[in-house]
């Protein structure tokens, strides 16, 4: 009660110390009035003036896609069709269909169509959280009032499709938490394909590397089974042989360790602690290791 008398005074000594500039209809005076040092009881003169919205207002959501004049992937769905956000919506107002690749059938991770029911979306950001993606993101548009609810409520892909540059209009300081999180601005799936030209790269070097240490081995080994026949004793033999297994255990040991090397650098530390370097030195050698035993399977099918 006190509170609200308090405003209530405050209103007109407001009036006073801006001497009803703030009313004056004439003037840009909606900043003196909604400014942080208004004071009283003040209402916003919608829909001429609109408060500005804090970055996590929410309302209905919508679809993130590739900027239009983005060089590779313009107007790219950054949504893969996983149907996470349908499932996790409680009032079950989402409907994604899934694409198909007209020539093999397979499945192709991007939506077909996706609609969401407005009038039934209740705001509570759940998709926007559990999207693996970063592909959908609640709207800082509230204004969607309309006479006809049966056909303009239910959003199409079209009409929910924004892109990226508009959330990071709406959403400054989330889109850069995101894009640390994500590892860059780019979407999951291309910071993927630019991995795998790398790995693909790493993978033909690794496979030649290994060829030729496999070719080496196997002269090895003939070189063994040609030792002179002048050879006097079993013993001597033996010590040979003996010798050549322990070389090319030697060979094997360098070769582990070498591909090994990144995490043993990383020894004794704790992971969450490691720098962007640290990990991304991590990332690579996973990847090294991967192509290595991609290409040891190639070669033992061969
Ligand atoms: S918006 Fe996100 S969670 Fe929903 S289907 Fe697309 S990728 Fe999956
Ligand atoms: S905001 Fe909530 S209710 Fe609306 S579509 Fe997302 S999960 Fe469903």
């Amino acid at each position: 009660m006190w509170i609200t008398f308090r405003h209530f005074m405050q209103t007109y000594v407001d009036d006073v110390r801006y001497g009803f500039r703030k009313y004056a209809p004439d003037m840009n005076n909606f900043e003196v009035r909604q400014g942080v040092d208004a004071q009283g009881a003040f209402t916003v003169q919608y829909p001429d003036e609109k408060l500005a919205m804090p970055e996590r207002f929410r309302f209905v959501p919508f679809l993130v896609v590739e900027d239009y004049d983005h060089e590779e992937r313009p107007g790219k769905d950054w949504c893969t069709s996983c149907g996470i956000c349908a499932k996790v919506c409680p009032p079950q107002c989402i409907w994604i269909v899934r694409s198909n690749d007209p020539e093999t059938g397979r499945p192709v991770p991007e939506p077909e169509a996706f609609f969401i029911d407005i009038d039934i979306c209740m705001n509570c950001g759940f998709c926007a959280e559990f999207c693996p993606f970063d592909a959908i993101k609640m709207d800082h548009d509230y204004e969607l009032a309309s006479y006809d609810r049966t056909t303009n409520h239910i959003f199409d892909k079209e009409k929910l499709s924004k892109e990226f540059r508009y959330w990071k209009t709406i959403a400054p300081t989330r889109a850069i938490e995101e894009a640390e999180a994500r590892g860059g601005w780019e979407h999951k799936d291309a910071q993927k394909a630019a991995r795998r030209g790398g790995s693909a790269r790493t993978s033909r070097t690794n496979q030649d590397t290994g060829r030729a240490e496999k070719r080496e081995a196997v002269a090895s080994r003939e070189a063994v089974a040609e030792a002179p026949a002048s050879a006097t004793s079993a013993e001597d033999e033996k010590a040979k042989r003996r010798e050549a297994a322990l070389q090319r255990k030697a060979a094997r040991a360098a070769k582990t360790e070498t591909a090994e090397s990144a995490p043993s650098e990383a020894e004794g530390q704790q992971p969450w602690n490691d720098s962007e370097d640290e990990k991304a030195k991590r990332r690579e050698a996973a990847l090294r290791r991967k192509a290595a035993r991609a290409a040891k399977r190639a070669d033992d099918s061969e």
